[in-house]
């Protein structure tokens, strides 16, 4: 055996306290500070001493283990079978070893495999008995893992009873689609929360959320890979695995496929690394399955993975660019962003000018200084971030970032509101930039869609003072707006008008929303409209009543309970109703779609896309893209598609948007049963 050198023994010791040090971060505290990439190269490195010196192993090394000990306040689970993590590679070569290596171990001169896209979120166990949903579980340390049972029930992805009455433990993934993780980490820079660094700690932060309520009202959603025991249900391959979890009701992830030795795998994994912008989830790289299962077994586990199969990830899209300046955002609720402009660079298919820096703390932890050089990546391809700044291409001109001592914007004094906490806000209640994205959110498309407000526009009304809250915007005159100035002629005074003007029938969810309550987005705010019926029931409402909405945990109930007892915004509201309209037309049954799946095709003249799918969803059913078999009803708009056809020939029932809306407000409502 080879001696271990003294400065070898060091730097795995240094490797193996800075891979579990990093590995807290990310898995206890769902807050990273390096990229993944960075964590890899570190592992790596480490493997490699480890295997020529053996002796270096220990049993708490990092190269040994899964994850992370269970966090506190869950309930442990010891898995009936372990959890594995996966052994990873960026490169080619690399999985050309792993294709060798599998070869020579089964001793064959081909493989197939399947090759699946590999999700960024966090692993999850699911256990069935007769076919009912009894536990869920997280991956843990592999063989103790968190009982989030109540969590994952919440997720509506997940079905509660299989379609067939089985005994079953199953493998998947649970994440937050791309645009519910960029919605959160907006509301968390409104209300001076730090931000989520990528989809798959946001999943994590949010499935281990202690209280069921707030974790339903964050949308996530699942894929199942993987079959415990798949020889037990006659299944003989990974694609009878997948094809088989669809039948019982599980989802899995439709791009998977079926390739034949190396070089399909490579062009898998570059098809998907130029495609994965497209998919609404965020994918880190594929994963490369042996599809036998026998040959899975006789490859067996190493101590952390398995010998048959490779996580083969994408490189992560970096690019350094300059820092030129800082500029300082304040949101709805006062919280000061700084914000970085940037030398134009093209990153992930965009050009990024501009990047957040979060809050004080996150700039000072990563030492960013103006006129810094820095490294660019977009956390889960979406939000562009400063990973880190290149200090030693530092030539002495660099400026450390100060937070502003007044409101860049009203000069208003700034502070903490609560103490602990990291965001730096406006304490000034009339700052104009706060009522500037007030403003903008009460006119936006999903509150009171006030067409031709918009950004520009809704400045001017503001440095003339013609609006100080939302009810003068239905005071305005056209003498008013014609004081305005250049670009805004009879025609556009006129049309403007009318738009305000329309805006006041909107349905009570939509005013709700543009009031900005913190914590209630467009989901909640149907929740309460369709709960409350009226403004003053919703006003009146004490913190029991709001407890009894779905997604509305102690915390939210009291944050809306301020709300609506707060002076000012009290005599706001009054004001408010003498202009608009303040009740929920015709009450909609909730729960009504429950378990259904519904397609919608053609044009609708009430509802754009997205707002049928929310309601949908509000009303407890799917929406899925194509018509077959399983579809329970399709509503049909103008022009409608292929769909229709489709659905008439597999005998599935369709409906018009009317017929629809009769339906879900009770006129018709035993019509869903088929
Ligand atoms: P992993 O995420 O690299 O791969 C294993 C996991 O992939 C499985 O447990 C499963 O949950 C998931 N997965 C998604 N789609 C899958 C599919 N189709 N089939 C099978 N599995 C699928 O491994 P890990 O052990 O969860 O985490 C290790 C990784 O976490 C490291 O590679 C590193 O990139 C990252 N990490 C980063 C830091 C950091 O500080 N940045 C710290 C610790 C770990």
């Amino acid at each position: 055996m080879n001696k271990v050198p003294p400065e070898v023994m060091k730097r795995a010791k240094k490797l193996r306290e800075e891979l579990n040090y990093h590995s807290y971060r990310y898995y206890v505290l769902n807050d990273p500070i390096i990229t993944d990439q960075e964590y890899d190269e570190m592992l790596k490195e480490l493997m490699m001493l480890e295997r020529k010196y053996p002796e270096l192993i220990t049993p708490d090394s990092p190269t040994q283990r899964v994850g992370e000990k269970p966090a506190e306040g869950f309930k442990e689970v010891r898995h009936f079978t372990r959890l594995y993590s996966l052994d990873n590679t960026y490169s080619e070569e690399e999985v050309l070893e792993f294709h060798n290596r599998v070869k020579r171990l089964l001793g064959v001169d081909s493989l197939e495999y399947v090759c699946e896209l590999k999700i960024d979120g966090l692993s999850i166990a699911l256990r069935y008995e007769s076919g009912t949903l009894v536990l869920a579980a997280t991956r843990g340390d592999g063989v103790v893992g968190e009982d989030v049972t109540a969590n994952v029930r919440t997720i509506k992805s997940i079905p509660l009873k299989l379609r067939k009455p089985l005994d079953i433990e199953i493998r998947g993934e649970v994440f937050l689609p791309k645009s519910e993780f960029k919605a959160i980490n907006e509301e968390r820079i409104e209300e001076g929360l730090p931000l989520f660094a990528n989809p798959r700690n946001a999943a994590a932060g949010t499935l281990r959320q202690l209280d069921p309520h707030e974790v339903a009202r964050r949308n996530l959603d699942a894929f199942f890979y993987q079959i415990v025991d798949p020889r037990r249900y006659n299944l003989e391959t990974q694609w009878e695995v997948l094809s088989f979890m669809q039948e019982i009701g599980l989802k899995t992830e439709p791009h998977a496929k079926r390739v034949k030795d190396t070089s399909g795998i490579i062009d898998y994994w570059k098809h998907w690394q130029e495609e994965k912008h497209s998919l609404n989830y965020a994918v880190d790289g594929t994963v490369i399955k042996v599809n036998l299962i026998h040959q899975q077994e006789e490859l067996g586990y190493t101590a952390k993975s398995p010998r048959w199969a490779i996580a083969f990830k994408f490189p992560a899209e970096q690019i350094r660019t300059k820092l030129i300046q800082v500029s300082f955002q304040v949101g709805r609720t006062g919280v000061i962003t700084p914000v970085a402009e940037l030398e134009p660079v093209s990153l992930s298919g965009t050009v990024v000018k501009r990047a957040t820096l979060h809050n004080f703390d996150y700039i000072r932890e990563k030492d960013i200084r103006v006129g810094d050089q820095v490294i660019l990546e977009k956390a889960g391809e979406i939000i562009p971030q400063i990973i880190k700044t290149l200090p030693e291409l530092r030539t002495g001109v660099e400026k450390v970032i100060k937070p502003p001592e007044r409101c860049p914007v009203c000069q208003g004094t700034v502070g903490k509101e609560k103490e602990g906490e990291v965001a730096l806000r406006c304490l000034n209640p009339a700052c104009p930039a706060k009522l500037e994205r007030r403003l903008r959110l009460f006119v936006s498309r999903d509150a009171m869609d006030i067409r031709g407000l918009g950004e520009k526009l809704v400045k001017r009304l503001l440095t003339a003072n013609l609006v100080k809250n939302f009810s003068d915007l239905y005071k305005l005159t056209p003498f008013e707006l014609a004081q305005l100035g250049t670009g805004i002629g009879d025609k556009t005074i006129a049309n403007l008008l009318k738009e305000i003007d329309k805006s006041k029938d909107k349905p009570l969810h939509k005013l709700l929303v543009g009031l900005g309550i913190p914590g209630v987005g467009k989901k909640l705010a149907l929740d309460l409209a369709m709960h409350f019926e009226n403004l003053e029931n919703l006003e009146k409402a004490e913190i029991e009543d709001l407890l009894k909405i779905q997604g509305v945990g102690i915390e939210l109930a009291e944050s809306i309970y301020n709300f609506f007892h707060n002076k000012e915004i009290l005599e706001e509201l009054n004001e408010l109703k003498k202009f608009v309209n303040t009740k929920e037309p015709r009450k909609k049954i909730k729960g009504i779609l429950e378990g259904k799946k519904i397609v919608v095709t053609g044009v609708l003249k009430n509802y754009t896309r997205k707002e049928i799918h929310d309601l949908i969803i509000a009303l407890g059913g799917s929406v899925t893209t194509s018509v077959s078999s399983r579809t329970d009803l399709v509503i049909v708009g103008e022009n409608p598609g292929s769909k229709l056809e489709k659905a008439k020939k597999s005998g599935v029932k369709t409906v018009t948007e009317d017929e629809f809306l009769d339906m879900i407000e009770g006129e018709d409502s035993n019509d869903l049963s088929r």
